[in-house]
């Protein structure tokens, strides 16, 4: 499972392309048009800077948008890097080398070919992740091969394939079932007719079972993901082999225009995107990239409409509220929380610490979304929305504030609720866990402020983006500064701060404490 520090760097990542040392990496997303981005097998790379000490460096770096992890892609290549023409042929090569095996069009003609097979004939390699074809049976003999593949485990394909666990890169977390069905469930409530599914195979093909079983009218679903293994499964009008951290489609214009096309059918009416990116995804990048998808359904808007939204569901950590809605201010966290199959630790429970951390933030207004009362939720008449019946509504605060399904206490010192595991501490001057050390940086979890481990093995949530990290980093290392500023002080004692800094010192307290807790 990815941890915090796991994208590039951030000091204590390895396999980080930053140097041992540094501080960390952050995305540069202004980057001039005019010079387009090098690419690696996975497209267009984004440019980075590396953060040292709390300063910028002034030497800029290209690296892989989706590869976390250097033994993935291990692309580098400095923004005032001349490489030379037999360089640059190698690079491409390379590229190419990389690609998949076969062409989308090669792998829709080998599905056609397997679904007419007898079942008998219907075998899956589990060791390359493969439906094989009689001609294959002899290359996979030493293999373990699954037989007798149905159409049943045809249609679920996140079932037959193993999830990927690669760490850094892509980790699988598929939706548990009653999370998927109360998706699929608020979709077709709320009237969608077509789903875009960015990163959610399981509720790609889920949607597909439940239009396969009649009932209501049907809801159409086009899967982008950039797992290559579900190109066996779908057509090229439900699978698009996709990058979404630079919009990249793998299969070029053709591909770029089933989904252009499923965005502006019926003049974009009844569509929605349901997106589940990895949590060590970098938010910055995402946003750039549903902006373009947004973008791409106003194309075939008409022009009174254009006052109008792509609905959205973006589903992340709760403590990234601020960065996405920073992004798109028309956004709200919903309440409910998102489980899943394969993450012991986010499965739905009364109990504090097994809660799931994932939350749906979307542009559909919250008076909208019924959340399930049978799991937990209540509708609160104050704020118009569903939330969990732990989270009450504080008349101070005038809104039902816990963001973790905790009941969270008002605190009338830093006007504002907090963590019911919170005492105010008047040496800080703001809420933190009882035993926290009040000068330095606390000693326990920089996520769930735990004292009982660090940050790295935290069971509450194992990523978040590098640009938080960066910052917590940052946070810690302004507050081992002040210290050491506050040891000279002490050391010419009785030299008085002046007003200024302590109101300075108190704001970055304040802004490194929005993000240690929020
Ligand atoms: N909960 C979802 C799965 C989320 S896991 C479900 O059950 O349907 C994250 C998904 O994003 C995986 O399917 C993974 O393959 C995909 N993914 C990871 N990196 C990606 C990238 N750079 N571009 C597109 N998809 C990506
Ligand atoms: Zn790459
Ligand atoms: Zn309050
Ligand atoms: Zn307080
Ligand atoms: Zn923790």
């Amino acid at each position: 499972m990815a941890t915090l520090g796991d994208r590039l760097g951030a000091g204590e990542a390895e396999g980080s392309a930053s140097s041992p040392g540094s501080s960390g990496v952050e995305v540069v997303l202004s980057s001039d048009p005019a010079t387009p981005a090098p690419r690696c097998p996975h497209g267009p790379t984004l440019l980075f800077v590396k953060v040292s000490q709390g300063k910028e460096d002034t030497r800029r770096f290209y690296a892989c948008s989706a590869c976390r992890d250097r033994k993935d892609c291990n692309f580098f290549q400095w923004e005032d890097e001349k490489l030379s023409g037999a360089r640059l042929a190698a690079r491409e090569a390379h590229n190419r080398r990389c690609q998949p095996p076969l062409s989308r069009m090669q792998c829709v003609q080998r599905y056609l070919k397997f679904i007419e097979l007898p079942l008998s004939q219907r075998k899956f390699c589990q060791r390359c992740q493969q439906l094989l074809l009689p001609d294959d049976w002899e290359k996979h003999r030493e293999h373990q091969v699954m037989g007798d593949i149905s159409v049943t485990q045809l249609k679920r394909p996140s079932q037959l394939l193993s999830p990927l666990e690669n760490k850094k890169t892509n980790a699988q977390y598929l939706f548990a079932d009653r999370s998927c069905q109360f998706l699929i469930d608020l979709l077709s409530t709320l009237g969608f007719r077509r789903v875009l599914c960015v990163g959610t195979p399981r509720l790609h093909e889920l949607i597909r079972l439940k239009a396969s079983g009649d009932k209501k009218p049907n809801i159409k679903s086009l899967l982008l993901d950039i797992d290559f293994r579900y190109s066996q499964f779908y057509m090229e009008d439900s699978f698009c082999h996709y990058n979404m951290f630079n919009h990249h489609f793998f299969d070029g214009e053709a591909a770029l225009e089933v989904c252009r096309t499923f965005l502006q059918e019926d003049k974009g009416e009844g569509v929605i995107m349901v997106t589940d990116p990895p949590f060590g995804g970098l938010v910055e990048p995402l946003a750039v990239t549903f902006k373009k998808l947004i973008a791409m359904w106003k194309e075939g808007q008409s022009q009174d409409n254009s006052h109008k939204e792509l609905p959205i569901f973006w589903i992340f950590p709760y403590f990234f509220e601020s960065r996405i809605c920073q992004f798109f201010p028309s956004f709200h966290m919903l309440d409910y929380q998102v489980d899943y199959d394969n993450h012991a630790l986010y499965k739905h429970g009364k109990t504090g610490r097994k809660q799931s951390p994932v939350r749906i933030f979307t542009n559909i207004p919250p008076n909208k979304i019924i959340l399930p009362v049978e799991e937990g939720y209540r509708f609160c008449p104050l704020c118009q929305r569903y939330v969990s019946l732990e989270n009450q509504h504080c008349e101070h605060c005038n809104s039902c504030t816990s963001k973790d399904g905790r009941k969270w206490n008002h605190c009338f010192l830093c006007k504002k609720c907090v963590k019911p595991s919170w005492i105010h501490c008047s040496i800080c001057n703001h809420c933190a866990l009882p035993g926290h050390s009040c000068e330095g940086p606390r000693d326990g979890c920089f996520i769930c402020g735990e004292l009982d481990h660090k940050r790295s093995t935290c069971p509450n949530i194992s990523a978040a983006t590098r640009v938080s990290n960066t910052l917590f980093f940052r946070a810690v290392r302004k507050q081992k500064q002040r210290k050491s500023n506050k040891m000279k002080m002490e050391t010419t004692k009785g030299q008085a701060m002046n007003h200024t800094s302590v109101t300075r010192k108190k704001k970055r307290r304040e802004r490194a404490h929005q993000y240690l807790c929020s």
